[in-house]
């Protein structure tokens, strides 16, 4: 039984000067390599539901399906939702059994994304539930542009609402296919300063290896949520994995093939925050 919420295991990440990984997860064969190579490194890991993947599977499916992994594994798994909206989908969320949630206000003013998150973490906190918030915008990668987080908000967030950990826009942006991402590192410093939860990084993909170690290390940013830089390790294994053999049809035994290779990278992504 290692389900964990995400506020300890942020606590104690920080303590130790490392960083959790927040791996975003589209279906089982995610699942078992992320738990397995967390294993490896004998690190903490969030397995996180983001809208995509709920779009694709519904929350009562995945509620369980991450709790079957976490409570199986030898490390503290923190089963997330990632990108939560509106107070039905997080109150659905709990229901299933995730251990945390992000209500993500970041497109709503001050006045509102504070109302929301702070119903939010009244009803997750009852229930043993952590919360992530966001204040900024962390844009996505040739659609929508990023709103840096201003200091005096995220402190005014972070008092009048209680969130346990806190996504901040500082030169990351979701979805980038490259590490190119060039961080305000100065701006992090001085909002971790000033609030007293553990920072997170969206976007973290394109976050250059070096910047993410160096964040960790000074305990400035306690979770990067990387989805994109695993997609493409899967995306291109599968690719290989088809044109190496192309009598192979079997949809598990295609599966099969991918596990190395995700558990490999995600294995580096780990180890890189410890
Ligand atoms: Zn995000």
């Amino acid at each position: 039984m290692t389900i964990a919420s995400l506020e300890p295991v942020l606590f104690h990440a920080r303590q130790n000067r490392q960083a959790i990984a927040g791996l975003v997860v589209l279906g089982w064969e995610d699942v078992t390599a992320f738990v397995a190579a967390a294993e490896a490194e004998n690190m903490p890991v969030i397995l996180q539901a983001g809208p995509g993947c709920r779009a694709h599977t519904p929350l009562s499916i995945l509620g369980p399906m991450l709790r079957y992994a976490a409570e199986r594994a030898s490390v503290p798994v923190v089963c997330h939702l990632d990108h939560g909206y509106e107070i039905k989908e997080i109150e659905e969320a709990i229901e299933a059994g995730f251990s945390s949630v992000m209500i993500d206000g970041s497109k709503k003013p001050l006045s509102q994304n504070i109302e929301i998150t702070g119903r939010v973490v009244s009803i997750a906190h009852k229930a043993g539930v952590s919360v992530e918030g966001e204040i900024g915008f962390v844009g996505y990668a040739g659609t929508k542009s990023s709103k840096g987080t201003k200091p005096n908000e995220a402190v005014k967030l972070v008092e009048e609402t209680g969130v346990d950990a806190l996504a901040i826009s500082a030169g990351n942006i979701h979805l980038q296919t490259d590490s190119s991402a060039i961080i305000d590192e100065k701006l992090v410093q001085k909002i971790s300063q000033k609030i007293a939860c553990p920072i997170v990084l969206h976007g973290a993909s394109g976050i250059p290896y070096q910047v993410r170690r160096r964040l960790a290390k000074s305990g400035l940013v306690s979770k990067f949520n990387i989805g994109t830089e695993l997609r493409q390790v899967f995306g291109s294994s599968l690719r290989d994995t088809l044109a190496n053999d192309p009598d192979l049809f079997d949809r598990l035994a295609i599966l099969s093939e991918l596990h190395t290779p995700l558990f490999d990278a995600t294995r580096k992504v780990i180890s890189n925050l410890k």
